[in-house]
Order: C-alpha cells, then sequence, then structure tokens
C-alpha cells in the first residue's frame, strides 16, 4: 500500500515507490497502469492526509517520462509502453558455469521407505528455484513440511507460512521418524516465520539467501507477470541457498495461463494433480538438469497420513493409454468405465526404469 507522508511532495514519494518496486516490471514492456498497480495506487478514495490516488497516478507518470527522458535513463520508451533498462548484469567467472550442487533431501515414504524416484537423478543447483504447483491442499504443504524436515540437519532451512501456523504445528508433533528439536527441546532445528505479505517474501529470500527458503504459498491466481516476476526475483535474491516457492491455485486454467513463467525460472518444477479418480498425482512437470535418467514426465502416487505430516506408499504411475487419463471411454456414443484403469485414469508403472 501507498506510504502517505506529509514531509515529502507527491513525486518524491511516486519516485521512491516506483524505485523500489521496479524488479517487478523487468524484463517486459508495460504501461503507466501497471506501474501504479505494482505501487498500490489504485481507486479514486483520497488518502487520510487529502492526497487522492489520481494524484499519485499522475506524479507517477511523471517520473516515468522523467526516467525515459533525462539521464542517467533508467527506462526506453516507445508508444505508451515502458521497459526498464538493466544495468546489473551476471558476470560470468571460470567454472560458475559448472555450478555447485546442492544436495537437497526430497521427501520419502516413512511407512514404507518408498521413494520419489525422480528424486535419484534431478539435480539441484546452489541458486536454484524449486516450484511446486497444484490444486487443493493434499500434498503440497505435507511436501513442504517434509522437505523442512529431511534437510534440517544438513542445511539453514527457512519455512515460511502463510496461514495456519497452529495446524503447522499440530502436523510437525506427528514427526517422530527425525529429530527436528533442538537439544533442550527449546526449538526447531529449522526457522518457521509467518507472514502473509507476498513482498515480504522476496525480503526473507534476500535475508536468508544461502538457506534452503520454502515458501508456503504463493497465491498464483493473479496476473500472470506477477508470478513470474515473483520467481525470476526470488532467482535472483538467492545465493548459495535453494527457493522452493509452493504455488497455491484454484483451478487447473489458472495454473495454465500463469504456468509458463514459473517453469522457466525454476530448475525443477513439479505439479500436484488430480486425476479422474479424484486421487492426487505428483506430476515431475521439468527437470532443467539430471544424471543418469530424464524424469521429466514421470508421475507419481502417494498417501498423505499422519495429519498431513508424512508420505507414504509412493508409487510410480502413467497416463491409462487406453481412456488417455479421463477414467472413462466412449463407443457408438455411449461411454462407460474404462476397462484397463477402471475409471482411475492411471495405471501402475511396473518393473524397472
Ligand atoms: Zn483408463
Amino acid at each position: 500500500m501507498y506510504k502517505v507522508d506529509k514531509k515529502t511532495g507527491d513525486y518524491a514519494r511516486a519516485s521512491e515507490e516506483l524505485a523500489e518496486k521496479l524488479y517487478l516490471l523487468k524484463g517486459q514492456w508495460f504501461y503507466k497502469s501497471d506501474a501504479c498497480e505494482v505501487c498500490g495506487v489504485n481507486g479514486y478514495k483520497p488518502y487520510k492526509d487529502g492526497t487522492t490516488p489520481q494524484q499519485l497516478r499522475d506524479a507517477i507518470g511523471q517520473v516515468l517520462y522523467n526516467w525515459s527522458h533525462k539521464e542517467p535513463l533508467k527506462l526506453e520508451q516507445k508508444d505508451k509502453k515502458y521497459w526498464v533498462i538493466e544495468n546489473e548484469f551476471r558476470v560470468v567467472k571460470p567454472k560458475v558455469g559448472q555450478g555447485s550442487r546442492y544436495d537437497l533431501r526430497w521427501p520419502y515414504g516413512i511407512g514404507d521407505n518408498s521413494t520419489f524416484s525422480f528424486a535419484e537423478s534431478a539435480v539441484v543447483f546452489e541458486g536454484d528455484v524449486v516450484g511446486l504447483g497444484g490444486e487443493g491442499n493434499k500434498g503440497k504443504t505435507a511436501f513442504a513440511i517434509d522437505l523442512a524436515v529431511e534437510n534440517c540437519d544438513i542445511h539453514n532451512v527457512t519455512l515460511v507460512c502463510s496461514e495456519n501456523v497452529h495446524r503447522l504445528d499440530e502436523r510437525l508433533e506427528e514427526v517422530d521418524w527425525k529429530e527436528i528439536y533442538t537439544p533442550d527441546k527449546s526449538d526447531w532445528l529449522f526457522e518457521i516465520i509467518e507472514e502473509k505479505n507476498e513482498q515480504t517474501y522476496l525480503d526473507i529470500v534476500r535475508a536468508r539467501k544461502d538457506n534452503l527458503v520454502i515458501i508456503d504459498w504463493l497465491d498464483a491466481s493473479k496476473d500472470t507477470y506477477l508470478i513470474g516476476q515473483f520467481y525470476r526475483a526470488a532467482s535472483d535474491r538467492i545465493d548459495k541457498g535453494v527457493v522452493m516457492i509452493i504455488q497455491q491455485k484454484r483451478s487447473y486454467k489458472e495454473f495454465a495461463v500463469g504456468g509458463e513463467a514459473p517453469r522457466d525460472y525454476s530448475g525443477v518444477f513439479l505439479l500436484i494433480q488430480t486425476m479422474a479418480d479424484k486421487s492426487s498425482v505428483l506430476y515431475v512437470d521439468k527437470v532443467k538438469s539430471y544424471d543418469h535418467f530424464n524424469p521429466e514426465r514421470m508421475m507419481y502416487r502417494f498417501e498423505i497420513e499422519n495429519k498431513g505430516s508424512r508420505f507414504n506408499k509412493i508409487h510410480e504411475v502413467e497416463t491409462c493409454h487406453s481412456c488417455k487419463g479421463k477414467g472413462y471411454t466412449q463407443s457408438s456414443g455411449v461411454s462407460s468405465k474404462c476397462s484397463v484403469c477402471w475409471g482411475a485414469g492411471y495405471i501402475d508403472v511396473i518393473g524397472e526404469l
């Protein structure tokens, strides 16, 4: 929200606010209205000091004009659109291209030691962003918690929670397969930050740039470019650590619209999908680097047990070839339950890779 301060003029305030939010507009042509939006200037209701959003929109317009016409130029202008001129480049030093591997321990099935086999081959580097998106509640928070649990003894871990801290506490009490408390039991071996403001998430990533930072969750139902810029900003801020972004969304369609940029900026991108029989599967959407086999498009059925704290019975599945995942087949206009998968939409993968 726009900070209202009587001492400074509209122009100074607009200029300061926009400078702070400019990174959200990088890498794309944007309009004045986009600039106003990232600064939180909307509506017409006057602020407490009598300033109106319209005055501030005008001030933002002036700032945009000056930044694109006066040296040193911050913006390029084309018709009514602006482009942020990038002046910080990542200068590559020898051997940096090889990257440093990050020993990320993935969640696994606690009851039966079953695993997500993609983890054997997927390579995560320091500075990577890992994304997990999907519908519904099943699985995403369990994934976030278990990732914190599995990594807390080998990495500094920061879990950023946007809601239900009490429920989180309850879930963590279910963790009995691993020590997650300090010796005097006064604290966890990882850090938990409660934060609802999505802009602050990026400040946390900056402040914990060498940690495994797990953000649970980012609302992905908003504008596509904001989601894309969030991923980009997170990957700019993380250094020797890794950011895991759990993306909440309301429907598959919204994901499809906002989906490309998060994929592009992620080293690994996973999706939790709902199948024809309403069960959830973890789908490996993208793995940028891998060792033994390409795990992209691999898919896993799993159970979540003990108040959403642990995975179990993880096994690889594939989309049913007969019904193409629909769960039913049609013949002469009559649809009937698929006789290969019995309506599930998927079948188990048997045997070796
Ligand atoms: Zn089928």
